[in-house]
This record gives structure tokens, C-alpha cells and sequence, in this order.
């Protein structure tokens, strides 16, 4: 078992370090003295005792495509440069033998996965969601379809199904759905999010929508979007209540912290200063160490630059997320990173760390390639 000699730690960081070592739960306060501590290396050894207990030298990764069916939306999200009106010039809405084409086409390159999200659409109705994911469905059964966020699937059950959000969950599964994603989290502190995201879903609700997918025997992912208008104690609120939700249902599979991009945001949020290299590694390693029940952390490339996210491999990290494929959510809102990366350049990054490279489905599963070998490098 990887140890850390407490003689190298900052003192504020040993008591924790015991902890972690004995296998205790930190608390809300050890939470905030990870996040006053400056000493990253410190933190984040501490953080690579839990990676490696659950997931050894392994670092995952899955083969993915991501599509946004329409960014049209009913809100107004103050960070949110991807929503649109209808009738704004940057509004865009895929048909859907476009989306079965794009699918198809990816489906050759190997991928597991399509992750697919959009607005929450005032005009689309319910046939035209099933429909969409019988289509996907129907081009190849193996192909998990992980898409909306809890807000859309709320959207979707209150607006347009008019059934609660169980029935909603169990129509779109039975249509073709076979995961939900973890946007829309934010940040769960009411007032924050009342800045950055007035009149979006509350926390209770977002947890409600994750709750019933997971007593579904479904899984799903959770993120935290930082680096705004938050303070640590807000992140640490944050973390607890997916502590706590995870506690109950164990359906979470991974977490995926990101940091707001502050150049597409409204005026009010736009001067604040993108988080630094330090603060989203802290934080990722911060983590992993309170987030004892999560199997994986993953590191968001599509943020933080695969170099980044590379170093994060050890902080805590053992995923890096998907090769993805047009991103444009966060590219709308600024994002200077590549929109996709391709299989082999993410099992070099991880080999490159330190750490050995492994393909996982949607529930990180560890699972043999699916990159046909005449894409292959001949050395990766
Ligand atoms: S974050 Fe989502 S819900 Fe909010 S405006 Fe953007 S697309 Fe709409």
C-alpha cells in the first residue's frame, strides 16, 4: 500500500494524512484546511493513497462522441455561453438522420459511447426524443446512450412527457437511454447558484433526478462547476451532499470537477480570472480525498488541457475522460483546448505518467480496445 511519510507534509496536512492512511472518512473541516493549504505535492500524495487503493496503477479512458442536439434553451444560465434563443444567430438545432449519420460514421472509429446533451427546448416533443433514441439505438445495441443532464430530464417530465421524473427515467430507458450524465450540478449552494444560474433546478431537485435513476439500479456521473463566484466552503457543501447521496444509493460512477470559463459568461461573472494550474489540481486532489465512496475521479481534458489533466494522473486522478469529439460547450464558452483527442494520444499521456492506460465502458469498466487495428499506431 502506497504510505507517505508524514515528515514531508505540511503540519496542518498530517492529522488528515492519518486519517486517510487509516481509512477514515475526513471531515467538512479537514476540507477546508485541504483547501487553505498551499502545499499541492503534500495534498496531493495524500490524495494518490486513496487512487491507488481503489484503482492501482491504472488510468482509464473511454472512446466517445459527443453530441448536442440543439443548444435552444427556456434559460438563461449567467455562465452559459452554449444556450441560445431561436431566433440568435449562434442557435442551432440537429435533425435527426444528421445525428444518426454523425453516430454511424463514429461508431466505425470504435467508440462505446455517445454523450449527448442540449437545452431544454421550449418547441421538441416527447416523439422526437423517443425517437431520436430508438434511431441511435437501432445502429448498434452494444452502444450506451449516456445523455441529459438531471435539468433536461426534469424538463422533459414536467414540460413535455407531463409524467413524474421515475416514469420520465423509465420511458427514455425503455426508448434506448442507458446512462444519465452528471451536468448541471454547479455549485448546490442556493444563493451561488441564484448568480449563475437563476431559476434552473435547486440542488434538492437536482439529487431528486440522480436519486430515482440510481434507485432504478441505473449509474451515473456528478460534477461541480468552480472557479466563479464560490468560496471553499461552498466546494466542501458541495462535495458533502454527493457524499451523502452516494452513501444512500451507491449509483455514482466517477466526478467530474470543471472550472467556469469566464470569457463567454455574462458581464457579471466575466472578469473573474479562469482558475489556475495549481487550484484545479488542488482541487481535483481535494477530491479524492473527501469523496472516499467514489470509485473515480476524473479529470476533465476538455478543461483543463490534456497536459494538465496528465499531471492530475497523479493528484488523485485515475480517468481522463473520453476522446469526445466535438465539444461545444465549453468551446463556446472560450475553451482554448483541441475539441477531440484521439485514442492513442490519451495512452501516451497516461504511459508518459507513469500509469497504465486502460479503455473503460460507461461505467468504468475496464474493457479490451475498441479501436479498430488498422487505426492503430503501430506504437502508442
Ligand atoms: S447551462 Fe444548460 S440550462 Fe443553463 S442556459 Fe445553458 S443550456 Fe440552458
Amino acid at each position: 500500500m502506497l504510505t507517505v511519510n508524514p515528515r514531508l507534509l505540511s503540519p496542518e496536512l498530517r492529522p488528515i494524512c492519518d486519517k486517510v492512511q487509516a481509512g477514515e472518512r475526513i471531515s467538512d473541516e479537514d476540507g477546508l484546511i485541504l483547501y487553505a493549504s498551499r502545499d499541492i505535492n503534500g495534498i496531493g500524495s495524500i490524495a494518490n493513497i486513496i487512487r491507488e487503493r481503489l484503482n492501482g496503477n491504472v488510468a482509464t479512458f473511454i472512446h466517445n462522441r459527443y453530441i448536442n442536439y440543439s443548444n435552444v434553451c427556456l434559460l438563461s444560465c449567467q455562465f452559459c455561453a452554449f444556450g441560445a434563443k431561436k431566433r440568435e444567430p449562434h442557435a442551432f438545432e440537429l435533425a435527426i438522420p444528421e445525428i444518426v449519420e454523425t453516430v454511424r460514421g463514429a461508431l466505425k472509429l470504435g467508440i462505446t459511447e455517445i454523450h449527448m446533451v442540449g437545452g431544454l427546448h421550449p418547441t421538441l416533443k416527447g416523439a422526437w426524443y423517443l425517437d431520436l433514441l430508438r434511431s441511435l439505438r437501432a445502429l448498434d445495441a452494444a452502444l450506451t446512450i449516456k445523455a441529459f443532464t438531471a435539468v433536461e430530464i426534469r424538463h422533459l417530465a414536467e414540460r413535455v412527457f407531463k409524467l413524474s421524473i421515475r416514469e420520465t427515467l423509465a420511458l427514455l430507458r425503455e426508448n434506448g437511454l442507458g446512462a444519465i450524465t452528471g451536468g448541471g450540478a454547479e455549485i448546490f449552494d442556493a444563493e451561488i447558484r441564484d448568480k449563475i444560474c437563476r431559476g434552473k433546478e435547486s440542488a434538492e431537485e437536482w439529487a431528486e433526478v440522480h436519486r430515482t435513476w440510481h434507485q432504478m439500479g441505473g449509474h451515473s456521473t456528478c460534477t461541480m462547476l468552480y472557479g466563479h463566484i464560490e468560496e471553499a466552503h461552498h466546494r466542501v457543501d458541495h462535495l458533502r451532499r454527493l457524499r451523502e447521496i452516494q452513501d444512500e444509493t451507491g449509483g455514482f460512477t466517477g466526478f467530474i470537477p470543471f472550472a467556469f470559463e469566464p470569457d463567454g459568461a455574462r458581464p457579471s461573472l466575466r472578469d473573474i480570472p479562469h482558475a489556475t494550474a495549481f487550484e484545479e489540481l488542488r482541487n481535483l486532489a481535494i477530491s479524492r480525498i473527501y469523496l472516499d465512496n467514489f470509485p473515480h475521479i476524473t479529470a476533465y481534458w476538455i478543461s483543463l488541457g490534456l497536459p494538465l489533466a496528465q499531471l492530475a494522473l497523479n493528484y488523485g486522478v485515475d480517468d481522463l475522460h473520453g476522446t469526445i469529439t466535438e465539444e461545444k460547450i465549453f468551446h463556446m464558452a472560450g475553451a482554448k483546448t483541441p475539441q477531440e483527442q484521439t485514442v492513442a494520444a490519451m495512452e501516451k499521456a497516461i504511459r508518459e505518467a507513469g500509469r497504465v492506460p486502460m479503455q473503460r465502458n460507461t461505467i468504468y469498466e475496464r474493457i479490451a480496445s475498441t479501436t479498430p487495428a488498422d487505426s492503430r499506431p503501430v506504437a502508442a
